[in-house]
């Protein structure tokens, strides 16, 4: 048998999965993903070659992060691949200000980012639940946790700071930034494009279920519009972005809000859904000409091109848009929209080009080049646990 490597990407209402064949370019073996967690969840796995696909329904009301991980191991275990799995990797929300390259999660690291739980609720729990988990059904694996805040460590200072008084920024209350191992992956994807420049001052929008932005020079991030928690920035599908802090302080003294009430109001409840009283899909607000879902995609747009403004400033200018992550990769819609918003920085789309979502949806001769590039967040934490456990040589076929 051949060593695997198996990928666990953990999202508020999904889990998604991919395992790969340890040697030389990570061929890919299986990939899927468990989606809609709360309600009616399904199961969709495919494989690199022409096997069975799996997709089905795992019955009607919500499951548990156990029963999750049970069918994906199933899955993977009827298919009979001669591979095993001796390591698995985690995409981890939150590495706090000390986990900045991939760790083993070993017990004293699992320590550390338990602490970290309350700046990140709703994803470091379930990462760090998954990680236990694992341990138990496949003991001997090695794992490792590759981390979304990682990608934003290396930013100047300055975009890093909150006008706070100095001693809460030295006790850890600093923007981090998230959706690093999705823009780490861009950036790879720009060098391989532009080469060592990588599109010069670029600015990716991933736009999913969570969505942000990040201002990138020479593929390292500058500026990102996720801050200490992944609540800020962009209006999201449940997430409301960027909050006046005194609208915080009047529904806590005025309203009598609780602490977990207008947590949960600020990260379930809010955003795309909050806004439409519809749904927190964007697939499902398109399809609808409900006045509320328009005004939420309209805010969802305004926002995200006001933002492009911000980090264009940040960058000193906009040589490269990329869009990713499920919106931003599906739907020419939102994409010419923001557009439409960056026009006054040299932004201009091709329709055609755009609606076959073709890798460059820029006219030719543009300032500014406009790009989709699908994300793959498994394959980037498959490449950078390599450099913690390479490839051993005699797997280098
Ligand atoms: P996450 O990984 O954060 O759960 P995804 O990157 O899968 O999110 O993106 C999910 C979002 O992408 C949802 O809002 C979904 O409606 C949207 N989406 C997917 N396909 C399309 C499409 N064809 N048109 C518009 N939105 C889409």
């Amino acid at each position: 048998m051949t060593d695997a490597t198996l990928v666990l990407n953990a999202g508020s209402s999904s889990l998604k999965f991919a395992m790969f064949e340890r040697r030389h370019g990570l061929p890919l073996l299986v990939k899927g993903s468990i989606s809609s967690l709360h309600d009616k969840p399904r199961l969709k796995v495919s494989t690199a070659h022409d096997e069975p696909r799996t997709e089905m329904t795992l019955g009607k009301g919500s499951i548990d992060s156990q029963a999750t991980l049970e069918f994906i191991l199933r899955d993977i275990g009827e298919r009979g691949l001669p591979q095993k799995i001796t390591n698995v990797g985690h995409r981890i929300v939150h590495g706090g200000s000390r986990f900045t390259a991939p760790a083993i999660l070993d017990r004293s690291t699992l320590k550390a980012l338990d602490q970290l739980v309350p700046l990140a609720p709703i994803h470091q729990s379930r990462n760090l639940e998954i990680v236990e988990l694992v341990a138990g059904v496949l003991p001997e694996a090695v794992q490792v946790g590759c981390f979304d805040t990682a990608f934003h460590a290396d930013r100047p200072h300055v975009a890093m700071l909150y006008g706070l008084p100095r001693a809460l920024t030295e006790s850890g209350v600093i923007s981090f930034g998230f959706h690093g191992i999705s823009y780490g992956y861009v950036a790879s994807k720009l060098k391989a494009r532009y080469g060592s420049n990588a599109g010069g001052r670029a600015t990716v929008a991933h736009l999913g279920s969570g969505a942000s932005l990040c201002a990138m020079r020479e593929g390292k991030s500058l500026a990102t519009t996720m801050g200490f928690s992944p609540l800020d920035g962009l209006v999201m599908s449940t997430r409301c972005g960027s909050l006046d802090p005194g609208v915080v302080i009047h529904l806590l003294r005025d309203r009598k809000m609780s602490v977990e009430g207008l947590s949960k109001l600020l990260y379930d409840q809010s955003g795309l859904l909050g806004v439409s009283g519809i749904s927190g899909d964007m697939r499902t607000l398109l399809e609808t000409d409900d006045p509320a879902a328009t005004e939420a995609i309209d805010l969802f747009v305004y926002r995200a091109g006001r933002e492009i403004g911000s980090l264009a400033a940040a960058a000193g200018g906009l040589d490269t848009l990329v869009f990713t992550a499920g919106i931003g990769e599906n739907s020419p819609f939102i994409r010419e929209k923001i557009c439409q918003a960056a026009g006054w920085l040299g932004v201009q789309v091709d329709p055609e080009r755009n609606r076959r979502s073709e890798a460059c949806i820029s006219v030719s001769g543009s300032a500014v080049d406009v790009l989709v590039i699908p994300t793959d967040e498994e394959r980037a934490v498959a490449e950078q646990m390599l450099s913690i456990i390479p490839i051993a040589d005699n797997h280098s076929g």
